[in-house]
């Protein structure tokens, strides 16, 4: 029945292969290193071919196969003749390739040499800017970021420096935070961190001022994000108690400032979460109608409203159990998504851990988003 299949084989199998002439039809090693080594011998000598060279270095590294890549790149060093522009770009992806095996002391001196030899190109600044990141050198993470005049990773990581570790005295912190805002208004980051002390020492004055000055530098869709993370370190402060009750004082200071912006709906609803953690049930009922009069679909409104008007139904235990059920699968729904490449999290994020974009946070205003 498959004659013809067989007939097939066997004339392939007798044709000489125009790819491997010498060698029938395997490639001439199965061995990496051994093609390494020949792919070498072909490029040596040959500035287009380096290029070549580089870029199976950088295919091992994204396999994972990070001593092969190492070993392409040093090969390529110690070549005495080699071009600066290709020992930089060596320099440079070595640099990488330690990173990616987490040998951060030797990437930097990697990036060292290609900075050495390039001078300030952006890349190679930039690589180092993520990589003083990696390492918890903050302060020289904003620097590079500033060589590259990107104000908005420049201030993250000032606050960064300031918020790290808690040796640091009051005014360094401030300093530190003040410079954030003055290369990067809209750094919603360093304007929680003046909330946040705001609220530690109960100070509504000033938890007022800087609420309505952050409310008006940071971008309109990133509003909801200074509510959010207060909420988030009260509740991390009182953790012994998830719900704990928040001060009418901080509550009235938080409703009042929204109140006096154009209404916003994602805004709204956080004032009827402060307004429910200060126990005024009735506002808060209130605010989350206003919000569904704005978005019907805002779900997080209706499952609020869902839990706080259950004590007054009269419910048979069967049904109170399988509305438990549900609010609770409603409750674990992450409600906040990177704009960018839609990674859902139930934590804050100013950098996205999985695209790496800036300030790409957003509301999931729609269970379907
Ligand atoms: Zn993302």
């Amino acid at each position: 029945m498959f004659y013809w299949l067989h007939k097939l084989k066997r004339r392939i199998k007798e044709k000489p292969s125009i790819i491997y002439p010498h060698e029938g039809f395997l490639p001439p090693s199965q061995d990496t290193f051994a093609a390494i080594g020949e792919l070498s011998r072909v490029v040596r000598d040959n500035p287009d071919a380096v290029e070549i060279y580089l870029a199976l270095g950088n295919l091992f590294r994204s396999q994972g196969e990070i001593e092969r890549a190492i070993q392409i790149r040093t090969s390529l060093i110690a070549r005495p003749q080699l071009e600066s522009q290709f020992k930089a770009r060596a320099w440079f992806e070595l640099g990488l390739d330690y990173k990616r095996a987490g040998i951060l002391d030797r990437a930097q001196a990697a990036l060292e040499q290609a900075h050495t030899i390039t001078g300030d190109d952006p890349a190679v600044i930039k690589e180092m800017a993520r990589l003083y990141a990696d390492a918890n050198n903050f302060q020289r993470a904003a620097i590079y970021y500033a060589m590259l005049n990107e104000p908005l990773p420049q201030a993250h990581y000032l606050v960064k420096a300031a918020t790290m570790g808690n040796k640091k005295d009051a005014a360094e912190v401030h300093e530190l935070l003040e410079d954030a805002l003055r290369v990067y208004p809209g750094s919603v980051e360093a304007w929680l961190e003046f909330i946040y002390r705001d609220y530690q020492q109960g100070n509504w004055e000033g938890l007022d001022a800087d609420l309505k000055n952050a409310l008006q530098s940071v971008k309109l869709e990133l509003r909801f994000v200074l509510l959010e993370g207060l909420l988030q370190f009260i509740r991390k402060a009182a953790s012994e108690d998830p719900d704990g009750y928040i001060q009418e004082k901080c509550t009235q200071t938080i409703v009042s400032t929204v109140t006096e912006l154009d209404q916003d709906l994602v805004l709204c609803y956080y004032c009827a979460i402060f307004l429910k953690k200060s126990a005024l049930i009735e506002e808060c009922l209130d605010w989350l109608e206003k919000t569904l009069v704005m978005g019907p679909d805002f779900w997080p409104a209706r499952l609020e409203i869902m839990e706080l008007s259950q004590n007054d139904q009269v419910l048979t235990e069967s049904f109170r159990t399988q509305l438990l059920f549900f609010t609770q699968k409603a409750k674990s729904v992450k409600r906040f998504l990177c704009k960018r490449c839609g990674l859902k999290r139930e934590q804050i994020f100013f950098l996205c851990p999985k695209c790496y974009s800036w300030h790409s946070i957003s509301f999931r205003t729609q269970l379907s988003e």
